[in-house]
């Protein structure tokens, strides 16, 4: 499919070509293809299992893919890996934070790691702050904050490169409902006002809205892709995720 060389990439930011990955004999991703445009909120819906922290791996180069091709923002991964991935934000499964540091130092030093220094670093790091609504806890240690505070912190240090692509692995893990749904609602918002293209990985179904694209995976493979709502047809989401990860599961 050498056409995908060519592909229109101010129309797609994130472009998946068969990627596939085992550990051992355990086939974690059976080949899977999918392309998503800019300033699109995709939910990636799949149970424990079915691949969704091997595709992220894959596609931040923790992982190195045996067969398949990864396009970020314009540019192949295998072949250009340091621009694809300035062009890549990311919020990990497990939170990676240092506690005895205040919010603003630990995005300093993202910062510098992203060669951003003094007063260019400072804005970009109020700039972040200030679209996760955190620029007041600044100054805070990240031990005082509470779950929902630091999962926005993170998703604040994933944006202060102005990333095109934004990367979130089950993301509101561990918080409660009203944290859950007001990360789940601002991530929704940055996508459409920022034009940034969201890829969200998640089991919970109420995370996933019905205009929202929706890769549902399981085993390893892309089982259903569309939007919501076309997916689900008269049934609710639940419901269809249900039938559809159980009867396949056979
Ligand atoms: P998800 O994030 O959707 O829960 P994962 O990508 O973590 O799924 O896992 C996909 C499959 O690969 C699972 O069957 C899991 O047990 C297996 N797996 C993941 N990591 C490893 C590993 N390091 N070694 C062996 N098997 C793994
Ligand atoms: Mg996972």
């Amino acid at each position: 499919m050498s056409e995908l060389n060519q592909i229109n990439t101010s129309e797609f930011r994130l472009t998946v070509e068969q990627l596939a990955y085992s550990y051992g004999q355990k086939q974690a991703l059976k080949g899977i293809s999918f392309q998503i445009e800019a300033g699109k909120f995709c939910a990636l819906l799949g149970p424990n299992g079915a691949g969704k922290s091997t595709l992220f791996s894959l596609l931040t180069r923790l992982l190195i893919p045996p067969q398949g091709k990864i396009n970020l923002a314009g540019y192949n991964l295998e072949k250009n890996p340091r621009k694809a991935l300035s062009k890549l934000g990311v919020v990990f499964q497990q939170p990676t934070l240092d506690l005895d540091l205040t919010v603003l130092q630990n995005l300093k030093y993202f910062a510098s790691l992203h060669g951003l220094h003094g007063k260019t670093a400072r804005l970009a790091i109020e700039e972040a702050l200030e679209r996760l609504n955190m620029l007041e806890r600044a100054k805070e240690k990240v031990r005082a904050l509470n779950g929902g505070h630091r999962r926005r912190m993170e998703i604040a240090r994933a944006l202060i490169h102005k990333p095109q692509v934004l990367l979130l692995d089950e993301p509101t893990v561990g918080l409660d409902a009203a944290s859950r749904k007001a990360i789940t609602d601002h991530v929704h918002d940055l996508a459409a006002r920022d034009s940034l293209t969201v890829l969200w990985a998640t089991h919970l179904v109420d995370e996933v809205w019905s205009d929202d694209r929706l890769i549902i995976l399981h085993q390893g493979e892309i089982i259903r892709d569309g939007i919501c709502s076309d997916v689900t047809g008269q049934k609710t989401l639940a419901a269809t995720f249900q039938t559809l990860t159980q009867s396949e599961a056979a």
